[in-house]
């Protein structure tokens, strides 16, 4: 009675994803016990306790990793942008496009025009095909509303999401994704209402954890971002920025000036900002989608992370201009060929070192006692097989908070 648990997996392969310096912190012929949702036990069946368990499973050797975390995705939004992409296919500039209210602000219009139910009937395929891959947590912006009704349904949406998937969902408000047509191209006005009107509603109604911006000479300056992130900080919402992917503005100093949980995309991070991340323990997360889907050239400097130990992260970025990407094994296979990260390093990516990226490390990303019972269980017979292949998915199946599904 003194060893009573819900469930059991036993005869398994461990990647428990801990820092303990063997490969993928594997475990051989390993066993995992949850009660109330938790992880009870973990470690090698021979050390395990005489468990008294409502159900126990024989995994067959196959490998258990963490439920993996897709820490930075836009995946609710109306409408898609195949039409355009096809026109651009087609021989049209990006000029035509735009002239024709292409680009982001289609996105915009097809996201204000949808109901909230509408919205999460087409966002729901997206995160469905995220958790047939093992996905157990998502970070979910908003930033195709830009007023303050649009955002809101936006963050309400990504919470319904979360309770019918039976996924954690962490949401990000994005009110400064870009300028919305009606500005008529004032930033510092739309940034005014951002901080002042859309920013505190959106953190009394409790619809966002963290609050992100995108800085870049397309997006918002240095001293813009700086507003957004006082007015973050003054609601008590955690920070986080797209920083440095189109050019350098220091966004990422700025993160980790202001303490940011992750400074996100870098292609164009440099040293010295490199070295505030370092100093302030700000996550990078890289988004190889992105970078394949615009045929980027420019690597983020991952030698540097490296050396400078900045914890890296991995996601889709999935949105419909720049990354329409619903694969989080795809991310992990182009954060390998695209970056070269190592299997272990990607692994890692959308597992620990997410979690640390959503401020959640305590309650997922690793198998350890205590945190949620969030695993993924794989047909495979290595963790590199995870990111090896292309269009494969070998999920055997799919535990959430020590339940199927
Ligand atoms: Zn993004």
């Amino acid at each position: 009675v003194g060893n009573q648990v819900d469930r059991v997996w036993r005869n398994a392969r461990i990647a428990t994803m801990g820092d303990s310096g063997t490969a993928y912190g594997a475990i051989e012929a390993g066993l995992i016990a949850s009660v109330g949702g938790k992880i009870a036990w973990v470690g090698r069946e021979s050390d395990a306790p005489d468990f008294n368990a409502g159900q126990s499973i024989d995994l067959a050797g196959r490998w258990i990793t963490p439920g993996l975390i897709d820490c930075h995705t836009h995946l609710v939004y109306g409408g898609n942008r195949a039409p355009e992409f096809e026109r651009r296919l087609n021989g049209e500039s990006y000029q035509q496009i735009a002239a024709t209210g292409g680009g982001i602000l289609s996105t915009v219009a097809s996201t204000r025009a949808a109901s909230e139910p509408e919205l999460l009937r087409q966002s729901t395929p997206r995160l469905a095909h995220l958790t047939s891959e093992g996905v157990t947590t998502v970070e979910i912006k908003s930033g195709y509303g830009l007023d303050l009704e649009t955002e809101s349904k936006m963050l309400r949406v990504a919470g319904d999401l979360g309770k019918y998937g039976n996924v954690r969902v962490s949401r990000t408000f994005l009110g400064a994704h870009t300028v919305p047509p009606e500005a008529a191209g004032d930033r510092d006005g739309y940034i005014a209402s951002v901080c002042d009107h859309q920013l505190p509603a959106i953190a009394a109604d409790g619809l966002a954890d963290a609050v992100d911006v995108f800085c870049d000479t397309v997006g918002f300056s240095y001293q813009q971002t700086r507003r957004v992130l006082v007015a973050a900080r003054r609601a008590g919402l955690a920070v986080k920025l797209h920083a440095e992917q189109l050019s350098d503005q220091s966004g990422a100093a700025l993160a980790a000036e202001f303490g940011a949980l992750s400074a996100d995309h870098l292609e164009h991070l440099s040293e010295p900002s490199a070295q505030r991340m370092a100093t302030a323990g700000t996550v990078a997360v890289l988004l190889p989608g992105a970078f394949y889907y615009l045929q980027e050239t420019r690597l983020p400097p991952i030698d540097l992370m490296r050396r400078l130990n900045i914890p890296m992260a991995v996601a889709t970025d999935c949105n419909p201009g720049t990354s329409p990407l619903t694969s989080i094994l795809l991310a992990l296979n182009f954060a390998c060929t695209l970056f070269r990260l190592t299997p272990d390093e990607a692994l890692a990516g959308v597992t620990r070192v997410a979690a640390r990226a959503l401020g959640i490390a305590g309650l997922a990303g690793t198998l350890e006692v205590g945190k949620a019972c969030d695993l993924a269980i794989w047909d495979i017979e290595h963790p590199a097989e995870l990111s090896y292949a292309i269009g494969f998915n070998p999920l055997y199946c799919r535990i959430a908070g020590g339940c199927d599904g």
